[in-house]
């Protein structure tokens, strides 16, 4: 099966403090699937290192104050495109992160508040119909 998958689980240091976050049980799967990393967050033109940001509703703001959020859509609709052409059925992607939180985000408050709800990356695939998972899912353990 082909997966996409969010490119710091798999070591690349793409995240906001310009490290990676390698997770062994998503490296594994390398042994029998393909996996197809992406970094919304690069995608959409940001750099690394930077600024972290959260949501606040259908908005992402940086923690200095900056709307990020037609950085984190435009990434979201590359990852889909990337997804379509490498003809992916499933995305793993990492916990959590604004754009790529599946299930559980930061609030928006910069102060560790994790509520319900998904990345931007994580919304715009599923509403295109996509089945997606993050790293701790006990699904991504049975692939
Ligand atoms: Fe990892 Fe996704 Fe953040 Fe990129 S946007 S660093 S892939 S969690």
């Amino acid at each position: 099966m082909k997966i996409l998958v969010s490119a710091c689980l798999l070591g690349v240091p793409c995240r906001y403090d310009g490290r990676s976050v390698p997770d062994e049980r998503v490296i594994r799967l390398m042994g029998s699937h393909v996996l197809i990393p992406v970094c919304p967050e690069r995608l959409g033109g940001l750099d690394t290192p930077r600024t972290p940001s959260e949501r606040r509703g259908y908005k992402v703001i940086s923690a200095d104050g900056e709307d990020r959020t037609a950085a984190f859509v435009k990434g979201a609709k590359l990852c889909r495109e990337k997804a379509l052409e490498a003809g992916c059925e499933l995305a793993i992607l990492k916990s959590k992160s604004p754009s790529c939180g599946c299930g559980n985000i930061y609030d928006g408050s910069f102060s560790g508040t994790l509520v319900k709800g998904d990345g931007i990356t994580a919304e715009y695939l599923k509403k295109w119909g996509m089945r997606v998972l993050n790293e701790d899912d006990p699904e991504a353990e049975k692939l």
